[in-house]
């Protein structure tokens, strides 16, 4: 099997990042960054989600593991402690995979012909760079609101935990092939009127917002913030794509939120 490992860039992660390729190596693993078939990460969460992006791609062919040395970790779900079974586990024993849904954001934006497409792990967010951002929303094709606030979170349910957790939306299973819409701070009296809930959309139901004012947009797909544009429309929806987690072991979803949010 093919594998690469890659490391938040801390002395700590760095050695481990070492340690896990020399036995791999050992074993008669290949190292392969420009294929892998095993994606390993060592630090927290950023750095899964920066491997995802790496390798986003060829989802289809690549299974992420993730090691969290003093990061929160939720998806990267092995201790330091725990690399000389996970090596094991990774060279000699058959894996399970996992599929998370992800969401796919279309932007388009003012003066180009093309749009570019990204996929989220985590969740797209969209804000005004200096005043309220006003956008339209529809839901299917249909108006639904005219929202007017700080911005809109829309989430994948393995990102549900992230961003949108502290937004005050619902924790979502993974099982569920959906994307949330959250708000930030929306303006909501006589004269402007948003639904205010969180809303959970299924697959196929695309959402897209449309800004309205004229200023400047800043948009963030997982860790990293796009330019500040003008941007036409952004069209979410449930991905096609899946990012596949490989399992050694159960660690059922519900008790990795426990264990984050509660008490380990
Ligand atoms: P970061 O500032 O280190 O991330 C913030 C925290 O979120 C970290 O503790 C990170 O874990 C954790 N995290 C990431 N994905 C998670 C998930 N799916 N469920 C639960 N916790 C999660 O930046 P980063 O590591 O590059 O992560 C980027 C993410 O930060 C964004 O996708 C966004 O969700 C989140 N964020 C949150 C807020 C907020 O809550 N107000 C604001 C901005 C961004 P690690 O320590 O293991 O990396
Ligand atoms: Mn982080």
């Amino acid at each position: 099997m093919k594998f690469m490992v890659t490391s938040r860039g801390d002395d700590v992660s760095n050695t481990l990042q070492q340690r896990i390729k020399r036995y791999l190596l050992d074993f008669g693993l290949s190292y392969d960054d420009e294929k892998p078939e095993m994606v390993i990460t060592v630090g927290g969460d950023g750095t899964l989600l920066q491997a995802f992006h790496d390798y986003s791609d060829r989802l289809e062919d690549t299974a992420f593991v993730g090691i969290h040395t003093g990061h929160l970790g939720f998806y990267a779900d092995w201790v330091p402690d725990e690399v000389e079974k996970l090596v094991i586990h990774i060279a000699k024993t058959p894996y399970q995979i996992v599929e998370y849904p992800l969401l796919e954001v279309v932007i388009r934006q003012e003066g180009m012909a093309n749009s570019e497409r990204h996929l989220a792990l985590n969740e797209c967010t969209i804000k005004s760079i200096g005043g309220s951002l006003v956008s339209t929303i529809d839901i299917k094709g249909e108006p639904f609101e005219v929202f007017r606030g700080d911005g809109l979170c829309v989430s994948t349910p393995s990102g549900s935990t992230a961003y949108n957790k502290a937004l005050g939306g619902a924790i979502l299973h993974p099982s569920l092939a959906s994307i949330q819409i959250a708000e930030m701070a929306s303006i909501n009296n006589r004269v402007y009127r948003t639904v205010g809930s969180p809303l959970v959309l299924p697959q196929h139901h695309t959402c897209l917002l449309k800004p309205l004012n004229d200023v400047d947009i800043q948009v963030t797909v997982d860790h990293y913030t796009l330019e500040h544009r003008r941007i036409k429309s952004l069209q979410c929806r449930v991905a096609e794509e899946k990012v596949r987690f490989a399992r050694f072991r159960p660690f059922p979803f519900w008790k990795r939120v426990r264990e984050s949010f509660i008490r380990e």
